[in-house]
């Protein structure tokens, strides 16, 4: 339902909040939407750390009290709107998939999600939940272990070809703690441009606190985005430019 992503340079003079923080506020400001569980992973020291509950963002909160994420420059968020599987700890997202190496959020549903499963199924890939979303993080996952190059990106294009239905995708691994990787198609998502910052947002809500410079996505098209820079090809591979945009109402 929700979607929040933030990635940001540790060593920024002044920045007193690391990625939770932002993607944890993000969040709150997308809570109107109306949703039944939340949760948030991070890339730190080499792997994806995850926490999720059914329920609002206050009881993901006192989960992450209890049992803290580490510290961490990059984060995803999502808040669920159950579609496929019912609202529970283990169908909220992320989606942790590959041994802890991969974590995906996603907004809206994969309609051709059981032939897939039955193909992933088939070579050897098991499922922790019920959700069309596992499904599509796992099919990531597959094209990212046959790429002997290892580009998040590119596993995430060949991924989105094969999707269909509407998805915001968002993708983390543990091999590139500089990056969040997005695809867009019938769901919306917008970018958002800071300064050694950048965010990604389902709607600019999740991020128009800290900036009114955006970047609106076109369907078939997917971005990465470091600190610093972000880059956008449509499902076929070309480069193309987003459409710029600056926020005129206040957050
Ligand atoms: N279809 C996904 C699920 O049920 C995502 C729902 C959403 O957009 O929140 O988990």
């Amino acid at each position: 339902c929700g979607i929040v992503g933030y990635v940001g340079l540790r060593e920024t003079p002044g920045r007193e909040l690391y990625a939770l923080d932002y993607v944890l506020e993000g969040l709150r400001r997308l809570e109107y939407r109306g949703y039944d569980s939340a949760g948030v992973a991070v890339v730190a020291d080499g792997a994806v750390d995850c926490r999720k509950k059914a329920g609002k963002v206050s009881s993901l909160d006192a989960e992450l009290a209890a049992n803290p994420l580490p510290d961490a420059v990059l984060g995803i968020g999502h808040t669920r709107w159950a579609t496929h599987g019912g609202p529970t700890d283990v169908n909220a997202h992320p989606h942790v998939i590959d041994h802890g190496r991969l974590a995906v959020v996603h907004n809206g549903i994969i309609e051709n999600f059981a032939e897939l499963k039955n193909e992933l199924t088939g070579k050897g890939y098991t499922f922790e939940s019920e959700t069309d979303t596992e499904v599509a993080g796992t099919l990531v996952a597959d094209y990212y272990n046959k790429d002997a190059g290892r580009d998040l990106t590119e596993a995430v294009r060949l991924a989105s070809q094969r999707l269909e239905g509407a998805f915001t995708l968002l993708a983390i691994h543990a091999d590139h703690p500089d990056r969040i990787v997005a695809a867009r198609y019938n769901s919306p998502l917008v970018i958002g441009l800071g300064k050694d910052e950048n965010f990604l947002g389902s709607d600019v809500s999740g991020f128009i606190q800290h900036t009114k410079q955006a970047v609106e996505m076109d369907n078939n098209q997917i971005v990465t985005i470091t600190a610093t820079d972000y880059s956008i090809i449509d499902f076929d591979g070309n480069p193309v430019s987003g459409k710029p945009f600056e926020v005129t109402w206040d957050a």
